[in-house]
């Protein structure tokens, strides 16, 4: 069997449809299992609709378009008309709600977001079966997808590879399953965080045991993201560290967490472009070879705010990090970087909820500044943990070109090195730093 996810893109409007039902049928002999993100761009037109429901706007504009977005491609596939009226009527009612309320929460926003793959699902599995080909919809929920219920960033209890296993089993089509939502034990949708349709895609290919296929708009994981790098360059092969640093460190081609199922049991996972199926694009597996390239990658993350913490007590220091991290625990804020010192820390995060009451809890302790509009840039490869001096040639082709260089940090297993700049530096860092190692 083979799982084989599509994102928004590559099921953006009929014709792409039409070629994603192509590249399925090209594979009937693997036993394809299909996971789909909603269409292109229908995931933030969900929350921008419901956000502006909150704050009291008139939204039946937005409603019209989202419903007429669907009809028209059922049409144009010459589907069924009402076919996702049932979720375009939940959609509604769940907008309704938030209008009357005139607030959302976290638990409202994973249901806002949950119909585009609802979607989605339906209208491809409708139309594999008009060419001939038996498809069967599925809600992940329906299937074993039961998790935990954080909102936003929801994760699969313990059990539910086993259960899907089993679920699918039993299916005699092809499944057509949406990525990105669960359910949790109480019955209310979750969701798995943006671009959570791969981590979607992993978990069902760990739970058959099964080659993940995540269907994109690109040659698979390139050098760097080619939309700021044009000479970026495909990637054969790339371990599952790599793979993870650099979907972690903001190469969106990844979900962060997609790689997690297929390590615990040794699981390949290949990216692939849907817009031109014959590429071999990557393939992520446990080790690869030694090549002759130091560094794999390039990655950016924007959208940082960087936290300087610096300690009152340097007498305490020996219990000075374990404060601090205690304190983001307590609001269960994941940090991205950490540098430290004996009596200072600096780290970094990638949302502002909380920082406020976060930064309030530390002053106990220690001085905070906050920075925003941050970006982390990060350098990462196997190849470097043997070859001296990387990280010279770093900085010094960022010093060349005049980027300012804020904070450093190299993982313990030096397979990358990661620094923040300003926003507006990032691109010219990634550009200057591509022309240095691959150009
Ligand atoms: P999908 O809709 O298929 O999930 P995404 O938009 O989430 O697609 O991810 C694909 C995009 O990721 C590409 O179009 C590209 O701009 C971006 N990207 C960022 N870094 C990389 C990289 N290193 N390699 C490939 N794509 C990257
Ligand atoms: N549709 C969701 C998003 O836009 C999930 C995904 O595409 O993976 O984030
Ligand atoms: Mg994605």
């Amino acid at each position: 069997m083979v799982v084989m996810k599509f994102g928004g893109s590559s099921v953006g409007d009929s014709d792409r449809i039409k070629n994603v039902c192509d590249i399925i049928k090209s594979k009937l002999d693997e036993k394809p299992v299909v996971v789909l993100s909603a269409m292109k761009g229908i995931t933030d037109k969900l929350i921008d609709t419901a956000k502006a429901a909150a704050s009291g706007e008139d939204v039946s504009k937005e409603l019209k378009e989202l419903r007429e977005k669907h009809n028209s491609t059922l049409k144009e596939l010459g589907l069924e008309g009402g076919l996702v009226d049932e979720q375009l009527e939940g959609y509604n009612k769940v907008v309704d709600k938030i209008f009357e309320m005139k607030l959302t929460n976290p638990e409202l926003m994973d249901e806002v977001q949950s119909y585009g793959e609802r979607m989605s699902v339906r209208i491809v599995a409708a139309y594999l079966s008009k060419i001939g080909i038996k498809a069967k919809a599925f809600d992940a929920f329906d299937i074993g997808m039961i998790t935990t219920p954080d909102y936003g960033k929801a994760e699969p209890l313990p059990d539910t590879e086993e259960k899907i296993a089993m679920e699918l089993a039993k299916v005699k089509e092809i499944p057509v399953v949406t990525g990105f939502i669960g359910k949790d034990t109480a019955g209310n949708i979750t969701t798995m965080g943006r671009g959570g349709s791969d981590y979607t895609a992993a978990i069902l290919g760990a739970a058959l045991g099964d080659v993940t296929e995540i269907w994109t708009d690109v040659n698979g994981i390139l050098t760097a993201d080619p939309r700021v790098v044009k000479k970026a360059r495909t990637i054969d092969k790339v371990s599952f560290n790599e793979a993870s640093e650099l979907a972690y460190f903001g190469a969106r081609v990844l979900h962060p967490k997609t790689i997690w199922p297929a390590i615990k049991k040794n699981l390949a996972v290949k990216v692939l472009n849907s817009f031109e199926p014959s590429n071999k694009g990557t393939t992520i597996v446990g080790k690869v070879e030694k090549t002759k390239d130091i560094i794999k990658a390039i990655a950016c993350k924007k959208g940082i705010t960087l936290i300087h913490i610096v300690s009152t007590r340097m007498l305490m220091a020996y219990g000075f990090l374990s404060r601090i991290f205690s304190v983001f625990e307590d609001y269960k804020k994941s940090i991205d970087m950490v540098s430290t010192s004996e009596v200072s820390v600096s780290l970094t995060v990638d949302d502002d909820a909380d920082l406020d009451k976060i930064k309030e809890d530390l002053e106990g302790v220690a001085d905070v500044e906050i920075f925003k509009d941050k970006s982390i840039v990060s350098v990462v490869g196997e190849g470097m943990s043997n070859v001296p001096g990387v990280s010279g040639r770093i900085f010094s082709a960022l010093g060349k070109e005049n980027v300012n260089v804020e904070v450093i940090s190299q993982g313990a297993y030096e397979i990358n090195v990661s620094f923040i700049v300003d926003k507006k530096d990032a691109d010219k860092a990634v550009k200057v730093l591509h022309k240095e190692f691959f150009d």
